[in-house]
This record gives structure tokens, sequence and C-alpha cells, in this order.
């Protein structure tokens, strides 16, 4: 019975999704062994660390990812990175195949003057930090200020923004990192303004989530209704299904009546950011009204970018536009990449089930003879490894810490700590 060794860099969920294919692919006469690699001592990827702790249901996918762990023919590597605890050259030569998914996690720029002034971010920094990454755990944040600027019309805007516009106490029953509910608490920010460069009818949201804004008790949600008007003139008799459902949901929120909470969520569109500008710090945003000349100017003093994602590189992997280089999920020799890495960042968690399924097809039709040449345990030299055992020790941690104080779990930030609740 021939059985293939697969290694999976990454442990998001595309990461998963792949290991779920491989399981479903396996037959009596094909069989796999799938080691999973992953940088950070905890994996579950952007549901850990990306999706809004607002959003608790989003992360139940995460049952499912346990579920492919706790198979007989999978194994997590955590706290392994590749590139100083091994090469991508050695993962090639011991495994059948290497599955690269490694995500998007870097934030594309905007290129303007003035984007690199302290209280300017990307979301790349602030969604990380108040999910408790490790990484991100000492990011200085200043919410010192009355306005806050999101740039960007897509759902990690939203997520941001509602995480700034939200009144924090709503956060003590999330798991959202300690230090950030502390600096939310302290924060001065009172109007959240969400800007678009392009129409409503143009704007990345979705509608679910959308709809979801009326449902905030403490924070006013504000559109101009004069501008979905627009739009749906704009879109015409028959617009796309999407579209028309966006601008449904957005025509009830500007025909809502008016709330008078201390916070404020505001929505801005057809502006074009052309410049950042202050005296050693974020102080305003310049705008273009997109279509004219004409500019203003919006006094804050936090901006944060939420407008999309480059893969970060990996050694020895071919790259182009913020992407893994591949054809369909193919890469080079034995080398396959899934998910954001592979598509670029689009479409919700549950897109890289079917995206995975398909790549995990082709590496299955590239199959030769089994390799004999070892594994990652041959190659990592350090004795840190968070296995899956050890991340259940962190995982129970957690979720233990989180109860007696109404959370799903209290995650722990510092590296250390999290190797110490795992018992490395
Ligand atoms: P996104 O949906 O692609 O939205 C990016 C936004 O940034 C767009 O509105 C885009 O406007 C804007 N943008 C790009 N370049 C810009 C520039 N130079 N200046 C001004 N605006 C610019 O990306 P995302 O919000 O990062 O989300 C990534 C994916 O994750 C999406 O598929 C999203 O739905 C998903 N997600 C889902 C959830 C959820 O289901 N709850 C939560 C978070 C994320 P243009 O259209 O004009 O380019």
């Amino acid at each position: 019975m021939p059985q293939y060794k697969v290694a999976i860099v990454g442990a998001g969920p595309a990461g998963y999704f792949a290991a779920l294919a491989l399981q479903n692919l396996q037959t009596e006469e094909l069989q796999f062994s799938i080691d999973m690699i992953e940088r950070l001592p905890t994996p579950w990827g952007l549901v850990r660390s990306g999706v809004a702790p607002d959003h608790p249901k989003i992360k139940t996918v995460a049952k499912v990812f346990e579920k492919v762990a706790n198979e007989q023919n999978f194994r997590l590597f955590a706290n392994v990175e590749l590139g100083s605890d091994l090469t991508i050259e050695q993962l090639k030569e011991k495994y059948d195949a290497v599955v690269i998914a490694t995500g998007t996690a870097l934030g594309k720029k905007l290129g303007i003057p003035g984007e690199d002034l302290p209280g300017s971010m990307s979301a790349a920094t602030f969604v990380p930090w108040y999910n408790a990454h490790p990484d991100f755990k000492d990011e200085s944040i200043d919410l010192n200020c009355e306005t806050a600027v999101v740039i960007g019309a897509g759902n990690v805007a939203m997520d941001v923004a509602r995480m700034l516009a939200l009144e924090p106490s709503e956060l003590d029953s999330t798991d959202t990192a300690d230090h950030a509910i502390d600096t939310f608490k302290e924060s001065k920010v009172r109007t959240v303004i969400i800007s678009a460069r392009r129409g409503p009818e143009h704007a990345a949201f979705t509608s679910p989530e959308l709809r979801d804004l009326p449902k905030l008790e403490h924070t006013n949600v504000v559109m101009d209704k004069a501008d979905i008007e627009a739009a749906i003139a704009r879109a015409g008799d028959a617009p796309e299904k999407d579209v028309k459902s966006n601008l449904d949901a957005m025509l009830l929120i500007s025909e809502k009546d008016a709330t008078n909470h201390e916070r404020t969520m505001k929505f801005q569109f057809l502006a074009t950011p052309k410049e950042i500008k202050g005296n050693g710090r974020v102080e305003e945003v310049i705008f273009q009204k997109t279509g004219s000349e004409e500019t203003f100017s919006v006094k804050c003093g936090l901006v944060i970018t939420a407008i999309g994602y480059e893969a970060a590189s990996l050694e020895g992997i071919p790259y182009e536009k913020g992407k893994v280089l591949n054809t369909d999920g193919r890469v080079n020799e034995n080398v396959y990449v899934v998910g954001w890495a592979k598509r670029g960042p689009s479409g919700v968690i549950g897109t890289n089930k079917s995206d995975a399924a398909d790549v995990m097809k082709l590496l299955v039709e590239d199959l030769g003879t089994p390799k004999t040449s070892g594994d990652i345990t041959d190659v990592i030299t350090h004795n840190r490894v968070v296995t899956q055992q050890h991340w259940q020790a962190i995982n129970t941690a957690e979720v233990a810490a989180g109860e007696p104080l109404g959370k799903p779990r209290r995650k722990f930030v510092d590296h250390q700590e999290l190797l110490n609740n795992a018992g490395v």
C-alpha cells in the first residue's frame, strides 16, 4: 500500500482544508501521512488572529480543523519556522509533496505621502494586535484621539471600524487580547469614518456583515441616504445579485432612525486618499472627491488602511504580484500552493475548502513512487516543537482561563507563556 508523505506549511484554514482534502482522497491503495508546519506556537491562522472577536460564530470552523488534526495520519509541528529551522529544499527532498499555505500576511500600502507617520498603520498590524498574535503584542496603539479613519470598503475595514467603535465592555465576553481591551477602554475615539474610494455600488463589504450593523447596541451607524440612492440609480435596473443585496442593506442603514450613542461609525464614499498629514504624527487625511478635482480634509489622529494583503516571501518560492506564482496551485516540482497565498486575499474561510480540494486532486495526479528519504524529524534540531498534544494543552488552558471571565478563551499572548503552557 503506497504511503505518501505530504508537508503542509502554514496551519491556517487553507492548510487544514488541504489536509482534509487529502484525508478524503485516501483509499486502500492511496495513503497519506500529513505533517503540518507552523511558525507560531499556535495553529488556526486567521481563525485565531484574523477573525473579529465579536464574531465568534465564524471561529466554530476550528472544530473541523481539530477533527482533521486528530486523525491518525496527521502531525502538527508548530513553533517551527521555514527558513531558520528547515529549508524548503529539505522539505522537497524528504516529502512527496509540499503544500504552501502561508496566506498573505503583509498589508498593501496606499503609496501616498505621510503613510508612515506615527498613527497610520495597516489592518495587517492592528487586527493581529487585538487578536493576541505574539508578534504584535508590543505594538504601540495610540487611541488618544477623537476621530479615526479606516481606509477601504471591505469586510476587514468593517471589522476594524467596529472594533474601534464598539462600547469596549462588549468585548469583555470575547477572546480579544487583554492588552487590547485595556486600550479600547481608555480609547478617546468616538467617531470612526470608513472611507471608500468608489461608490456604495462598488463596495466590497458583504451583505450579511452590513445587515449586522444596525444590530449594534451602543454604536450609531451612519450612511448618507443620498449617497445610497445615487448608487442605486447608477447601478441601474438589473444590478448583480450581490450588489443589489448590498445596496438594499445600505439603504436600510441609511433610513434607520438616528440614535444617540457616544460612539459613531460613519461611511464616506467616493473619497480617494491623497495624503496623510501631521506634525510628527497623523493629524489629517486629504481626500479627493473621486472623479473630480475637489479635495477635502478629515481631521483625525489615527488612520488604519484595510486595502488588501500580499503574501510574505519564502526563500525558494517564486512570487508575483503578492501571490505565489502558480498554475492552478502547481508551483514547481513537487510544490503546491493553496489559499490566499495562491489566489490572493479574497473570499470567506469556506472558499478555501473547494479551492484546496481542487489543488489536492492535482497533487494526487502528479504523485510518483513514494519517497523513503525521512521526514522533518530528521532535520529539526531544537526541542521546542509544539505538537498537536502540546497545542491541546495550550487550548485547554486558554479555555479554562476564559471560563470564569465568561470568555470563550483567554489567549496567551507571549511566545514563552505559550510554550510554558504547551509544556515544551
Ligand atoms: P477586500 O474585500 O478586497 O476589500 C479591499 C478594499 O480596499 C476595497 O474596497 C478596495 O476598493 C479598497 N482599496 C484597495 N486599494 C485601495 C487604495 N489604494 N485606496 C483606497 N482603497 C483601496 O479586502 P479585505 O477587506 O481585506 O478582505 C479580504 C477578504 O476577507 C474578503 O474576501 C473579505 O470578504 C474576507 N473577509 C470576510 C469577513 C467576514 O466574512 N466576516 C471578515 C473579514 C474579511 P476598490 O474596490 O476600489 O479596489
